[in-house]
C-alpha cells in the first residue's frame, strides 16, 4: 500500500477519523515523510503552531501555496479610547482581502461611534448586546432604530451614521466594507470636519452665532462616552422628516432559514429581502460533522467571519492547487471570486459563520448541482464510474448548500 493510499484511508473514514487526522497533522506527516525530513531542531512555538496546524502539514490532496487565507481579529492591533475599541483586518495586514475589509468594534452602554461617513458601504452584524443606530439619506430622510444580537445594518457609501451602545452592556459587532483598502482610522467625522472649518463659516452655515462652537475641541472623538439615549420613540419624534423608505437595518437571525437540513441551516440577506443593501450575506449554521458543500461564488469575493465552533475550509484554485485552513471564533477567512471551497464543522459544537459579498445579490454555484444536472453519461465518463453510480450523484437535483441532508 502506498503512503498516499494509507493516508487517504485515514482521511476518508468515519467523521471521527476526519476529526482525528485534521486535528493531528503530525500523524499525517508521519505517514508521508521520513522522521528525518520532519525534524525541526530550531526554535518553534507549539502554541502558535497549534492554532493552524495545516500550515505545517496539509492534507495529502493539498498542493501549492494559495497565500494566507485566514486572519484573526484576535491577532491584530487594537485601537482603544476611554469609551470603547475597534480593530481591523484590511488589505494592509491581510493581502488577499482586496474587495472587502473588516472591523470589529465594541461600544459599552453609552459609548458612541461618532457621527461620520466614508466612501465605501458599511455592512454590519451584531454579535453581542444592543445598540442604537442613526443615519440619513440624500433626501434628508431619517433612520433611527435599535439593533440586537443577530441583526445587521447596511449604510450605503456616503450615508452619514452613528452607533451607540444601549443598556445593560452595550454591543459588539463586525463591520464589512466593500473596499479592502478601507481603514476605520480614516473616516470622515463630524467633529473633525467642524473643528477644521472656520467658525464664521459654521455660523453662516447653521445660522447661529460663531460662539456656539467655542467648546468644539480639536475633533476626532471617534469613540467617546455620552449620556444614554432616551426612548426610541422620543428620538424618532425629534425629526419631522419621514423615515427612509427602505430601512438600513435587518433582523437576519429572526428570518426563517432559506435552507435547512440535518447538517445545518442557511439564512440569507440580500437585495431580494433587504432592499437597501448593495452587499449580500449569509449566516451559516453547521452541526458537528456537517459541511457547507463544495461551491463557489460567480459574482464576488467572499469575506468570512467565524462566530462559534471550529471549521476546516478547503480552497481549490486550479492547476492542482488546493489549501486547507482551520478557523476558530473571531477569525476572518477570504476567498476570491469563483475560487471553489467547502467549510466543514470539525468540532464538537455548532459552527456559526458569516459569508459576506461585495455585490447586492447572493449567488453560488454548487459542484453537486452541476454534477446532478449534466447528462449522466457525460459525468460517468469523467469520473470513470457506471451510469447507475452517476445517477446516485445526481440526486437530489435541487441545490443542497449543507450536507448531510
Ligand atoms: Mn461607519
Ligand atoms: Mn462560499
Amino acid at each position: 500500500m502506498s503512503l498516499i493510499s494509507r493516508r487517504n484511508m485515514l482521511l476518508t473514514g468515519a467523521a471521527g477519523g476526519l476529526l482525528a487526522t485534521s486535528m493531528k497533522p503530525e500523524a499525517i506527516a508521519a505517514e508521508t515523510y521520513p522522521a528525518k525530513a520532519l525534524s525541526m531542531p530550531g526554535p518553534t512555538s507549539p502554541e502558535e503552531a497549534a492554532i493552524n496546524p495545516m500550515d505545517w502539514q496539509n492534507l495529502p490532496t493539498d498542493h501549492g501555496n494559495l497565500g494566507t487565507l485566514r486572519h484573526s481579529f484576535s491577532m491584530v492591533h487594537n485601537r482603544h479610547t476611554d469609551a470603547g475599541w475597534a480593530r481591523e483586518v484590511t488589505v494592509r495586514n491581510f493581502p488577499i482581502s482586496k474587495q472587502m475589509a473588516g472591523v470589529n468594534m465594541r461600544l459599552p452602554a453609552g459609548a458612541v461611534r461618532e457621527l461620520h461617513w466614508h466612501v465605501p458601504s458599511e455592512w454590519a452584524y451584531v454579535t453581542y448586546g444592543k445598540g442604537r443606530i442613526t443615519g440619513i439619506d440624500a433626501e434628508g430622510r431619517k433612520h433611527i432604530s435599535d439593533v440586537k444580537e443577530g441583526d445587521l445594518w447596511l449604510f450605503p457609501g456616503g450615508v452619514p451614521h452613528s452607533v451607540q451602545g444601549l443598556e445593560p452592556d452595550g454591543c459588539e459587532f463586525v463591520l464589512v466594507f466593500n473596499d479592502g483598502n478601507f481603514s476605520e482610522d480614516s473616516t470622515f467625522g463630524i467633529t473633525d470636519y467642524m473643528a477644521h472649518t472656520p467658525k464664521d463659516v459654521l455660523a453662516k452655515n447653521f445660522g447661529v452665532p460663531a460662539s456656539t462652537f467655542d467648546k468644539l475641541g480639536k475633533g476626532d472623538l471617534w469613540i467617546f462616552n455620552a449620556p444614554l439615549p432616551g426612548s426610541l420613540a422620543d428620538d424618532l419624534a425629534q425629526s419631522k422628516q419621514p423615515n427612509v423608505p427602505n430601512p438600513y437595518a435587518f433582523a437576519l437571525l429572526d428570518q426563517p432559514p432559506v435552507f435547512k437540513s440535518a447538517g445545518g441551516s442557511v439564512r440569507i440577506a440580500d437585495v431580494n429581502n433587504f432592499k437597501v443593501t448593495n452587499m449580500a450575506a449569509a449566516l451559516v449554521e453547521i452541526e458537528p460533522g456537517g459541511m457547507r458543500e463544495l461551491h463557489w461564488h460567480p459574482n464576488s469575493d467572499e469575506w468570512q467571519y467565524y462566530i462559534s465552533g471550529t471549521a476546516r475550509m478547503g480552497v481549490f484554485k486550479g492547476e492542482g492547487k488546493n489549501n486547507t485552513v482551520i478557523f476558530h471564533p473571531s477569525d476572518v477567512g477570504y476567498i476570491p471570486q469563483s475560487i471553489a471551497h467547502y467549510v466543514e464543522n470539525i468540532g464538537k459544537d455548532t459552527l456559526r459563520f458569516l459569508e459576506v459579498f461585495a455585490t447586492p445579490e447572493y449567488s453560488d454555484v454548487s459542484l453537486q448541482s452541476w454534477a446532478a444536472n449534466v447528462p449522466h453519461e457525460l459525468l460517468a465518463a469523467h469520473l470513470n464510474i457506471d451510469i447507475e453510480t452517476a445517477k446516485k450523484l445526481a440526486s437530489p437535483q435541487t441545490k443542497t448548500p449543507i450536507r448531510p441532508l
